[in-house]
């Protein structure tokens, strides 16, 4: 059964687009250097990937510095208001540079673009923008960009379709870890966040299509990949027929990739069996984050989360048998419309009941066009502030009792760069997530070291290692 709210790009229409990465990179005058500049989320930063995998199809070439780049683009977020007002002001600064280097042109894109009013905005006035797009029209970004070459005036092009498009280029950030889009989009309309209206309804790929991108990455040597969605849990859910979440993720642990991650999930669609293959895989990594957003069952109710304090304290409880010494990560709102002192005082009791490897704490932000943007009781941003430094203090705390379990054991660490304390170690993390530092040099970067935990210093492990090498 396939979703018909669902908008498959074909095969001729991505074979169109081909031809127009093709033409770019045949002009004489197209710009030859560009800058991505990402905001957000995880998916975001993989559709920057794709949008610079596109750019050098078109033969343009990575610019050292934003403000040197003939063709600069915005990859923006519109998830809190001060990401949006970041990524506005800079590109407002952009038409400065512009000054001194009249060529340039600017692009904006990503979620805030779909936004209602967006479009007015940017033809008004953003008009100094050559090009604007949306989330639904990534594919199309070689037809976009040939357009913009030449336009006197703004191209916008906001698509209100769940497109699912495959077989876009893709340039990876790094060559040890990968990302992979397993579905787009979310159903579930918490009645804070804004992600339902501008990365429209649920799709997932086809298992076929993100087996066979997972093989291609194992066969190039990748370490780790990890699986992206606003909510993996509902993965296949809107196909009907297909693997669900769990079966896909058992059937991507048989392909012997080292490590397996995956975000976001919701507590509402945790399901036994995928805590079940949590605990007999072998390269699924023992870590989970599971947002929690508040701790209140009348907070949780109206943010529409669908679980109460108690189905998600069994859902911890579930992966802690299933996967002991799990990493448990989540996200939590202070200040939601409404919020009491009590209930806030609920988010600190089950903060410390869970004992989290780290929180993520925001200060509730309203987003236009969302319920809670118009609920009674928006809370002073004094009070706000004072909430949130009064939980990360309390995560600090149970942060540092919950890292000790880590002191003198053995781990393993996929290292990502040189560590920025010192020129003789190297830094990664861990297979619970965690930071580690440890002796080592460039050469370490993107391989798997095991190493023995020995210190804990502000929030990062230190660790030797096991296998002879580094440079103590
Ligand atoms: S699950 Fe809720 S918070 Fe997450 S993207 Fe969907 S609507 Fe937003």
């Amino acid at each position: 059964m396939s979703n018909p709210n669902v908008w498959p790009v074909s095969q001729e229409e991505m074979a169109e687009q081909r031809r127009y990465m093709a033409d770019v990179r045949a002009l004489a005058d197209r710009p030859q250097t560009y800058f991505v500049v990402t905001y957000g989320c995880q998916m975001n930063a993989h559709d920057s990937e794709t949008i610079a995998g596109m750019l050098r199809e078109m033969g343009l070439t990575e610019a050292v510095e934003r403000d040197a780049a003939d063709f600069v683009i915005f990859n923006t977020c519109c998830v809190r208001d001060n990401a949006e007002r970041r990524a506005l002001g800079n590109v407002t600064w952009l038409k400065e540079v512009r000054k001194r280097k009249p060529d340039m042109k600017i692009a904006v894109c990503g979620c805030m673009i779909q936004e209602p009013g967006m479009a007015e905005r940017i033809l008004g006035q953003y008009r100094f923008v050559n090009l604007a797009f949306g989330t639904a029209n990534l594919y199309r970004f070689p037809e976009l960009f040939w357009r913009m070459l030449h336009a006197e005036d703004t191209v916008l092009e906001i698509d209100a379709r769940n497109t699912l498009a495959e077989n876009l280029p893709v340039c990876r950030l790094r060559a040890e870890s990968a990302y992979i889009n397993i579905m787009y989009g979310c159903n579930n309309f918490c009645s804070f966040c804004i992600v339902p209206y501008v990365r429209g309804r649920e799709r997932s790929r086809r298992a076929e299509d993100i087996l066979r991108e997972a093989e291609k990455l194992a066969r190039g040597g990748v370490q780790e990949i990890m699986l992206l969605g606003q909510n993996v849990n509902s993965y296949g859910r809107d196909a009907g027929d297909g693997p669900d979440f769990a079966e896909l993720l058992r059937q991507l642990d048989g392909m012997g990739i080292p490590r397996i991650r995956f975000m976001t999930s919701h507590p509402k669609d945790l399901s036994d069996r995928l805590i079940e293959v949590m605990g007999t895989s072998r390269h699924v990594l023992p870590q989970f984050h599971l947002p929690v957003q508040s701790g209140s069952d009348e907070i949780l109710r109206r943010m529409n989360r669908h679980y109460d304090r108690a189905r998600y304290l069994d859902r911890v409880r579930a992966l802690r048998a299933a996967v002991p010494g799990i990493g448990l990560t989540t996200d939590i709102i202070v200040a939601f419309p409404g919020e009491t002192e009590e209930q806030f005082g609920d988010t600190l009791s089950l903060v410390r009941e869970v004992g989290y490897d780290s929180v993520f704490t925001f200060i509730y932000s309203p987003r236009v066009g969302t319920p809670a943007a118009k609920m009674p009781g928006q809370i002073d941003p004094a009070v706000a502030t004072e909430r949130i430094e009064r939980l990360i203090r309390v995560q600090d705390e149970c942060q540092q009792q919950r890292m000790r379990r880590f002191l003198g054991a053995e781990e393993e660490v996929l290292v990502e760069n040189l560590s920025r304390r010192s020129a003789e170690a190297v830094s990664g993390k861990g297979r619970h997530g965690l930071s580690i530092t440890l002796p080592g040099g460039a050469a370490d970067i993107g391989r798997i070291i095991p190493v023995r935990v020995t210190g804990l210093k502000n929030n990062t492990l230190t660790a030797e290692r096991l296998d002879g090498g580094g440079r103590e």
